[in-house]
C-alpha cells in the first residue's frame, strides 16, 4: 500500500532506504527504533524521582562544562577493563557510539580458536557474516578456509600450531558494505587491540587495507603485501583480502607466495623469529 505516495514517491523512498543499508525486510511491517527508544527515555525519565536541589548558602560556583563523551577514549576504557575474551564481547555489544551497531543484525566478534599460533585480522562483516554472528563465512571466508588449508591450517584445529583465530576491524556490518569511516576505526581499534593482547597469537595477518591502515597506520595493500612488518610486538604480515583475490584472480600467485611465508613463519616458530 502506498497511502498518499504516489508510484514516484513510493520508487525515492525505497531507494533512499536502500542507501541507508534498509535493504532487506526482517519483518512483517516497519518498525520505527527511533520511536521506540525515545518512547523508552521518556518512559525512564518519568519513572525516575525528582531531584530534590539542596539549598546552600555558599557563593554559586560557575556550571560545570557540559561533558562531551569521547568516543574514543570510552573504548579504551571498556576495552582495557576486559580481563578475558568473553568481557571483551561483552563490553563490546554493550559500547553506545558507534552507529553501525544499530543496523547490524549481530556482532560478529570472532571465529576459530582463540589461544592460535596465529590471529588473522580482516575489514568488516558482509551480509552472511552479519546473519551468522561469524567473520569470514560468506564466499570471501570460503577462499580464506582454502588458503588456509593449502598451508595446513583450520580455523577449528585443536592444534594450536594449526588453528587459527579470526576478527575483524569492524564487529559491525557497514551499509551497503561500505567503507569503514575513520572515526569508526578510531573508536573500535581500543577494542581490537584488545583482542590481540587478550587472544594471545604469536604472528598476525592483517587482510586488506582497513586492518593496515588500523594496525599499521598505512594503506596501500599492493606495496605492503608479503613484506613483514611489526605492530604491538607481533610479526605481522599484510596479505590481499581474499575479496579482493575474488575479483582478481591473478593476484592469487601473490597470496601463494605471501601463504608460503606464513606457513614458513609459523614453522620456524618465535625462537627463529629475530
Ligand atoms: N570480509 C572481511 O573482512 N571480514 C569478514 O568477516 C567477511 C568479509
Amino acid at each position: 500500500m502506498l497511502g498518499d505516495m504516489d508510484h514516484h514517491a513510493a520508487l525515492a523512498a525505497l531507494r533512499w532506504q536502500i542507501e541507508l543499508g534498509a535493504d532487506e525486510a526482517l519483518g512483517e511491517g516497519p518498525v520505527d527504533r527511533y520511536a521506540l527508544e525515545a518512547e523508552r527515555v521518556a518512559a525512564r525519565a518519568s519513572a525516575a524521582p525528582a531531584a530534590v536541589p539542596a539549598r546552600s548558602t555558599a557563593a554559586p560556583e560557575a556550571a560545570p562544562a557540559m561533558q562531551m563523551a569521547d568516543p574514543v577514549a570510552e573504548a579504551r576504557t571498556a576495552a582495557e577493563g576486559a580481563g578475558d575474551l568473553g568481557a571483551l564481547q561483552a563490553a563490546l555489544a554493550a559500547y553506545p557510539h558507534c552507529e553501525l551497531r544499530r543496523g547490524a543484525r549481530n556482532l560478529v566478534f570472532a571465529d576459530g580458536r582463540p589461544g592460535a599460533r596465529l590471529m588473522i585480522v580482516g575489514e568488516a562483516p558482509g551480509r552472511d557474516e552479519d546473519l551468522q554472528g561469524k567473520p569470514f563465512v560468506g564466499r570471501a571466508g570460503q577462499l580464506l578456509d582454502r588458503m588456509l588449508a593449502a598451508i595446513g591450517l583450520d580455523r577449528y584445529a585443536d592444534d594450536e600450531s594449526r588453528a587459527v583465530y579470526i576478527t575483524n576491524i569492524l564487529p559491525w556490518r557497514p551499509p551497503q558494505n561500505r567503507d569503514p569511516k575513520p572515526d569508526e576505526i578510531a573508536m573500535l581499534q581500543p577494542f581490537v587491540e584488545r583482542h590481540i593482547s587478550l587472544a594471545k597469537p604469536q604472528v598476525l595477518v592483517l587482510m586488506g587495507n582497513i586492518s593496515c591502515q588500523a594496525l599499521l597506520g598505512r594503506r596501500g595493500i599492493t606495496r605492503l603485501r608479503g613484506t613483514w612488518t611489526q605492530a604491538l610486538d607481533l610479526p605481522v604480515l599484510p596479505m590481499f583480502h581474499p575479496a579482493y583475490l575474488l575479483r582478481n584472480p591473478a593476484m592469487k600467485r601473490s597470496a601463494w607466495a605471501d601463504l608460503l611465508e606464513l606457513q614458513e613463519k609459523l614453522r620456524e616458530g618465535p625462537d627463529g623469529w629475530h
